[in-house]
């Protein structure tokens, strides 16, 4: 006797396959899928299920109720289910997992690439265009539009940029409510917006306005987000966004697909993807939606901002980057970085090892729990180059590596990968350095 699933009931939580002490069940399509030849009827699965979806057919009342005393089970234990059987036969033989041709969600058609821009306090956040790049090519795989989403006040300026990045219609909803960032009035607007027009992905920077908002959007859509992603694809067969991010502390890259909610939504870091090509007075539709909440509909008033995040904000954006590693050894050391980045006039940053070290603030550590920074140059002194502080830099133009290891990871990366001493080395170049500049030679 084998377990079966009663597909209308299964709501694809993945309780029973966690559960099954034989490894029997697996989710397919965002269903519980049992295979006959490691079923063991232990029943644990059927006891998890919270939609009584798992059943044991034919199962005896006495051995039901040995299993679950207290239960009973809505479902009919003694109806056959040989379609959930037969399929993972099929499905088994071919071990592929099957395109999801008609979302889920509402049973309608979601279709087309969103981008929500960032607006606040004046300016648009860069990342906002680097995703219409990435959305352009997502749009292409699939086969569908490109959007824009600007929420906000006074936000004309905006809407041609948007259309310059590579939007093909923009979104807007324009209201004094939404002139401060707030994520109650902002998640109203995006969560109406997206019921109304029905994307099949949309994607937002992972700022502190898209870590905040997008929770707050993807619950109320109860569809699944993942954060922080740094490559984002489409798998060519089911035509499913593909959401990589870094897991286990950045040891592993995880690829995460949302298959059977709708839309699929994502955060991506700033300056991980590339900026698209810009073409003012390129033309596209605008959509302009009124905000139907008023401010009392709200808990939260603005009072006053208080700007504690200057450093990082230019840290994202510098162009030539001086950064420091464990390799320096001690405080007093750092008087050889900053002598070459003022030489240089980059932006000094550091590892994790320099910031715990004390000799750098935390909103100058670039990686994993820092900055994502893309320069021009990044010189990486006495950097070892651990993953979480790879995938926080390897997108920079152009990498020179200074480390005494030459098997250091860092090199890996770098175009420029010098081995030896950096005591030596940094003194070396910023001498050279300056004799360069103060001639006025640029390469
Ligand atoms: C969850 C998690 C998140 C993390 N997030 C981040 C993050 O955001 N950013 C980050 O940077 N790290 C992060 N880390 C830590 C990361 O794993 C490394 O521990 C850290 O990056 C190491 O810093 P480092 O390269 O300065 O030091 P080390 O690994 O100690 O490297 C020092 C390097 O200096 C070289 N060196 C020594 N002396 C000299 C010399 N005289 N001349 C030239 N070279 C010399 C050595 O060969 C060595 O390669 C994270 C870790 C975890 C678990």
């Amino acid at each position: 006797m084998t377990v079966a699933v009663d597909k209308t009931k299964c709501i694809g939580c993945g309780a029973c396959v966690v559960e099954c002490p034989v490894e029997a069940l697996d989710l397919i399509d965002g269903l519980a899928v049992v295979d006959p030849s490691k079923c063991e009827d232990h029943g644990k699965c059927v006891l998890v299920c919270p939609t009584n979806a798992l059943a044991i057919p034919n199962q005896s009342p006495k051995a039901k109720e040995e299993l679950d005393p207290k239960a009973g089970s809505e479902f009919n234990i003694n109806d056959p289910q040989p379609d959930a059987i037969k399929d993972y036969a099929q499905d088994n033989d071919k071990k592929t997992i099957r395109a999801q041709v008609t979302p889920v969600a509402g049973g309608d058609v979601w279709s087309g690439v969103w981008v929500i821009i960032e607006y606040t306090n004046g300016k648009v956040a860069p990342v906002s265009w680097e995703l219409l790049g990435e959305g352009r090519k997502l749009a292409d795989a699939i086969g569908c539009g490109l959007s824009g989403v600007i929420t906000g006040h006074q936000i004309d300026s905006v809407i041609p940029e948007a259309f310059a990045y590579g939007a093909e219609k923009v979104y807007v909803i324009d209201n004094p409510i939404l002139k401060d960032y707030r994520t109650e009035p902002y998640a109203e607007a995006i969560t109406s917006l997206v019921q109304k027009y029905q994307p099949e992905i949309v994607l937002m920077g992972a700022t502190s306005m898209g870590r905040d908002v997008f929770p707050a959007i993807a619950t109320k859509l109860q569809t699944g987000l993942t954060a922080d992603c740094t490559v984002l694809g489409i798998d060519p067969e089911t035509k499913l966004l593909q959401q990589t991010r870094p897991a286990f502390g950045g040891n592993i890259m995880a690829t995460i697909l949302c298959r059977t909610r709708r839309p699929q939504m994502a955060t991506v870091r700033p300056r991980v993807m590339a900026m698209p090509e810009r073409v003012d007075g390129r033309e596209g539709e605008l959509i302009q939606e009124e905000f139907t909440l008023s401010e009392s509909d709200f808990r939260t008033k603005v009072l006053e901002f208080i700007n504690t995040d200057a450093k990082s904000a230019f840290l994202d954006k510098a162009e030539i980057i001086v950064a420091v590693g464990l390799g320096l050894a001690a405080k007093r050391n750092m008087a050889i970085a900053e002598e070459l980045a003022d030489v240089l006039g980059a932006t000094l940053a550091g590892s994790r090892g320099a910031v715990e070290a004390g000799w750098l603030n935390h909103d100058q550590q670039v990686g994993q729990s820092g900055v994502t920074v893309r320069p021009k140059v990044y010189i990486a002194i006495g950097i070892s180059g651990a993953i979480q502080h790879l995938v926080g830099m390897e997108t920079s133009d152009f990498i020179i590596a200074i480390n005494n290891d030459p098997e250091a990871a860092i090199h890996k990366v770098a175009n420029y990968g010098i081995v030896g001493d950096l005591f030596q080395i940094v003194p070396a170049l910023t001498a050279e350095f300056k004799k360069r500049l103060q001639h006025g030679v640029a390469n």
